[in-house]
């Protein structure tokens, strides 16, 4: 079992204050999701996670099967089993979604155990057909000219071919279709399992329809401010942030 920790964590950037005290701890074989407003470092928590240099973290810690992560590097943190998909991924020219896939399956083996092309391609049959996409899409430069949509299905297929340990997917729903949003769904459910953990950014209850969380929690100014589970989500679409917030006194 893999365990994901955060404790106490306060982040800034430019010496402003963004996360103000996040507490999380997540296990393999849990769905969780985080929900709030926008503006509520949902994406900052996940930057931070992986490493992300922009973002100080100011005190607190992130503890990854309890190694601290301040001590290991973005690609450790990668190797370890940690996978993000950001929430506007980046197009990288040069680099082939082939190529970038391979470096970073092999970056999780042995040096002297590469996986052998004909088990990546295998692979990358089996897990294309999974999410509908066309087989050729891997032979383009990363995510570079590809639509909203391709870019977050690319992701989960990315997720597929890494099957990393823990997973956090920021908004991975936002700019689908229902049809792309089901084929994404897919992609993720097909990951559950004892060894493999996800955490979903998202603001809208609908993904949760199709990947059913075990606990949601909610972001706001910066802290967790609530814990629960999928009912919570639906309550949260039903009577939107104002009314936890009255109910739980915050002036935010
Ligand atoms: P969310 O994902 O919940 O919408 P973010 O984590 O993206 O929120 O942003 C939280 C706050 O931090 C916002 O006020 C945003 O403007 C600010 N912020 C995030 N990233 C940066 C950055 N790289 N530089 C400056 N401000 C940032
Ligand atoms: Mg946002
Ligand atoms: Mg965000």
């Amino acid at each position: 079992m893999t365990t994901l920790e955060v404790k106490d964590l306060h982040v800034a950037i430019d010496n402003q204050e963004i996360l103000k005290g996040v507490n999380l701890v997540m296990k393999t074989g849990e769905v969780h999701a985080i929900m709030g407003p926008n503006g509520t470092g949902k994406s900052t928590l996940s930057q931070v996670i992986m490493g992300h240099p922009a973002y100080r973290i100011t005190s607190g810690e992130i503890y990854f099967d309890g190694q601290n992560l301040a001590d290991m590097a973005v690609d450790a943190r990668a190797r370890a089993g940690l996978f993000l998909a950001m929430q506007y991924p980046a197009e990288i020219q040069g680099v082939t979604n082939i190529e970038f896939m391979r470096a970073a399956i092999n970056a999780r083996r042995p040096e002297d155990d590469p996986i052998s092309v004909m088990d990546f391609i295998k692979k990358l049959d089996e897990k294309s057909a999974i999410l509908s996409m066309p087989e050729e899409m891997s032979a383009r430069y990363l995510n570079e000219g590809f639509s909203g949509g391709e870019k977050k299905r690319n992701e989960i297929l990315q997720l597929l071919m890494i099957e990393p340990k823990i997973a956090i997917l920021d908004e991975i729903d936002s700019g689908l279709d229902i049809d792309a949003l089901k084929v994404v769904a897919r992609g993720v459910n097909e990951m559950k399992s004892p060894d493999f953990g996800v955490l979903m950014i998202t603001h809208y209850q609908r993904l949760l329809d199709y990947i059913v969380p075990d606990f949601v929690h909610v972001m706001m100014d910066g802290r967790i401010v609530k814990t629960g589970g999928p009912q919570l989500a639906k309550k949260l679409e039903a009577e939107g942030y104002a009314g936890l917030r009255d109910e739980l006194g915050l002036d935010i």
